[in-house]
């Protein structure tokens, strides 16, 4: 039986108007047993979220001083929803409740995540579900991290007693009780451990896009949406800076195979982007690319020294020096006599220098190298580099367009072959690519 987890983003929860569309998709669709909801995000452009004004409570009351006219903004955006909803709720005194324990010092997470449970507490009323606060259900340890043991132990009991429900994302509860909230954009997370500890068959993730694009549309016009891309794939074009959600809020889901729809609320009648275990690859007929992404900000360490093949450890020494300057890599690509270590330019601002003389003295190094700002760009598909000529296309999209390939790393996963091209090239090498893949799509 087909069950679901729906979680709405803020753009769809920011007015009466918007949280209508939600509750109609919500009504429309008798699979939904849970309902997750973000805080009321922006309503136009220049607007406000409300979790940055919370923020902005909280940051008021730790310097001690008023949080009046803030909070009254706050309070007046949910009564304008609770009024235009039509819905004979009042939330005064949680209101009254909330001012006082921000006031009192209550603390940034607390504060932040009454926009959430605000929210919840709407849309319960207006879709006459059951309301379950996450602070009951979902717990972080000690060190701040997800308590799956606990929290897989205690929310599907607590899920299943309530029939419908829905539950406000983004928060939880401490080892102490006190309110504890994921990074930003969280509620994707907890829609993804409602699901798994619902144990649904899908998880709807609504926003106010159509899916995924397979390219960034400030770099490629109109880009496509992908209608199928696996965890592994999504993870690899998040960590190039394409992200549709959390980047966390895949791993409950993906433990237990339960696929995540992302649908857009404005759209409702989009298919989509579905997020999957295991899809059809190009040698079963799926496209060759699923999506490319790329960005600046990288640069390269080359050290080079006389028979550095038959030295053991050399490459070793190498990272223990990034290690001790507590850098992490990207990727290492290497020949006979070199070896390049790819790094993060903001991890080392103002150390080069430092980083350089420190590879000389522990490798005896013949020369080290750092190369300027580099761009890398994943190109991301499900057994691309076992299809012949691959390679050998992207190459040549790129070379058309005359820009130099600085670096290759087709790397040892089948999903994904990183190219590196100078910062100044990135976005031209990104539209030869897509153009390349797409047309033929
Ligand atoms: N409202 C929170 C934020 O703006 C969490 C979320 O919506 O996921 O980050």
């Amino acid at each position: 039986m087909l069950t679901k987890v729906l979680k709405f983003g803020g753009s769809s929860l920011a007015d009466a108007a918007q949280f209508r569309k939600a509750a109609d998709i919500i009504r429309a669709d008798s699979a939904v047993r849970y309902v997750v909801v973000s805080a009321p995000g922006r309503r136009f452009d220049g607007d406000e979220k409300v979790t940055d004004l919370l923020y902005r409570c909280a940051a008021l009351a730790e310097e001690g001083r008023d949080i009046g006219p803030t909070f009254d903004d706050i309070a007046a955006r949910y009564r304008e929803i609770i009024a235009q909803l039509g819905l004979s709720l009042s939330l005064e005194a949680e209101f009254d409740e909330i001012r006082q324990a921000v006031s009192a010092g209550a603390g940034k997470d607390y504060t932040a995540s009454r926009g959430e449970y605000l929210n919840g507490r709407i849309m319960a009323a207006l879709l006459g579900f059951a309301f379950l606060d996450a602070r009951e259900g979902i717990f972080f340890d000690a060190a701040g991290e997800l308590d799956t043991a606990r929290t897989y132990a205690v929310l599907p009991g607590l899920l299943a007693g309530l029939g419908k429900a829905v539950v406000p994302g983004f928060y939880g509860a401490d080892p102490q009780g006190a309110v504890r909230t994921f990074s930003r954009g969280g509620s994707d997370i907890t829609g993804a451990i409602v699901a798994r500890a619902a144990q649904v068959t899908v998880y709807e993730n609504w926003t106010d896009v159509s899916g995924m694009l397979m390219a960034d549309p400030r770099i490629v016009e109109r880009p496509r949406v992908i209608e199928t891309i696996t965890y592994r794939e999504l993870r690899e074009l998040a960590y190039m800076g394409a992200t549709v959600m959390h980047d966390e809020a895949i791993f409950p889901v993906r433990e237990v195979g339960i696929p995540i729809n992302i649908r857009n609320t404005n759209a409702p009648a989009d298919p989509g982007t579905w997020i999957v275990a295991e899809a059809a690859d190009v040698r079963q007929g799926g496209s060759v690319i699923t999506g490319v992404a790329g960005h600046g900000g990288f640069r390269a360490f080359t050290i080079a020294k006389d028979r550095m093949n038959n030295e053991i450890g050399f490459g070793r020494r190498v990272l223990q020096v990034l290690e001790d300057f507590k850098i992490s890599f990207e990727h290492v690509p290497s020949g006979i006599d070199t070896i390049s270590v790819i790094v993060a330019a903001a991890d080392i601002a103002g150390r080069e220098n430092e980083i350089i003389s420190r590879i000389f003295h522990e490798t005896g190094a013949d020369s080290v190298h750092l190369d300027d700002a580099l761009a890398l760009i994943a190109v991301v598909g499900r057994g691309m580099t076992s299809t012949k000529g691959t390679a050998g296309r992207i190459f040549r999209a790129i070379a058309a367009q005359d820009v130099n390939i600085r670096m290759i790393d087709q790397g040892s996963s089948e999903n994904n072959i990183i190219i590196g091209v100078g910062e100044a090239d990135c976005q031209t090498a990104i539209r030869a690519i897509y153009n390349e893949f797409v047309k033929e799509v």
